[in-house]
């Protein structure tokens, strides 16, 4: 994994590939956290909880924060961030939809990308990942992509479509074989968005994971979807004006369950949003004559922190 590094051209000295990290997670029997961000105010609490907690962290982009960031600003704020980072520091593309996406990324210095293909059929989406494994193999970078797919809401419900969306364990162990991948995303039962399901019940398959593991091995899996979507955090928001229905999370008692079976990077993303949304909400509504920014964005920042310190509690 290493002797690979010769080439190193990543954003920055003190930026990580995930793979070292993962397996390091694996091996403790704990997870690395993966945050989305789209501002510097959320990389703020990120790396403020990540230098108080001594955790090494993912920090991750969508395609859709890079358009709205724009690719220098992104650099300018992850380079700031890497510079104040006392941990561990990934810089990760979530849900790469391409390769040419996936290049694009590892061309301007991203430690990580995830390729997710998992649209496409068996096939395709191996000899897409395998491309952009071979493209990121020269830099040094690591690669996660998805087998099996997640679904909102709607889909929720326990029926034989949603079943047969999950990532199926034998063909998982022949995908990381014939890809080279450094981690994988499973679909195993959670969702994107604050509506997991209804409270109360268990979103995770536990069984689905530890048969993957079982064919796989010792291999760093992915856990998308996997905000808790804390009640408090959401009522906070709902107190002020917001109005947040039917929002369900993943239980932190299932997330530590998972860690058990492979899952070794945790992605968080709405979580986040809450925190961040529920002390602009109150900022605004409890002192109406705020019009500096600081003064409601610095409250954003301590409740992003607070909730990314609350997401380290969470792991084992
Ligand atoms: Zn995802």
């Amino acid at each position: 994994m290493i002797d690979s590094w010769l080439n190193v051209t990543f954003l920055h000295k003190n930026l990580a590939p995930a793979g070292q990290l993962l397996h390091d997670a694996l091996s403790q029997k704990t997870a690395v956290m993966a945050f989305n961000f789209v501002n510097m105010e959320v990389v703020h609490g990120i790396i403020s909880a990540a230098n108080e907690g001594r955790r090494p962290v993912i920090l991750q982009v969508s395609q859709s924060a890079i358009k709205y960031m724009g690719m220098n600003y992104l650099k300018a704020i992850v380079s700031a961030a890497a510079e104040e980072s006392e941990t561990p520091l990934v810089l990760h593309l979530d849900h790469g939809s391409s390769f040419e996406i996936c290049k694009l990324c590892i061309d301007n210095g991203f430690t990580s990308v995830m390729i997710d293909a998992s649209s496409l059929d068996f096939e395709d989406n191996i000899s897409v990942t395998r491309k952009v494994v071979e493209y990121a193999k020269n830099f040094g970078a690591s690669v996660e992509a998805e087998l099996g797919t997640l679904h909102g809401i709607e889909d929720e419900v326990d029926t034989p479509r949603q079943k047969a969306k999950f990532t199926d364990p034998v063909e998982a162990a022949i995908f990381i074989e014939k890809t080279g991948i450094t981690s994988l995303a499973v679909a195993i039962g959670t969702s994107h968005g604050p509506n997991k399901g209804i409270r109360g019940k268990a979103h995770i398959s536990i069984d689905r994971l530890r048969q993957i593991k079982n064919e796989v091995g010792e291999f760093p899996l992915v856990l998308h979807g996997a905000s808790s979507i804390y009640e408090d955090a959401v009522e906070l928001c709902n107190k002020y004006g917001a109005d947040i229905r039917d929002a369900c999370g993943i239980d932190d008692a299932d997330i530590r369950e998972s860690v058990k079976y492979g899952i070794a990077k945790i992605n968080v993303d709405t979580d986040l949003r809450i925190a961040f949304t529920g002390a602009i909400r109150r900022t605004l509504e409890t002192n109406r004559s705020v019009i500096d920014m600081r003064e409601y964005l610095k409250e954003s920042t301590i409740a992003v922190q607070a909730m990314v310190t609350r997401k380290f509690a969470s792991l084992p």
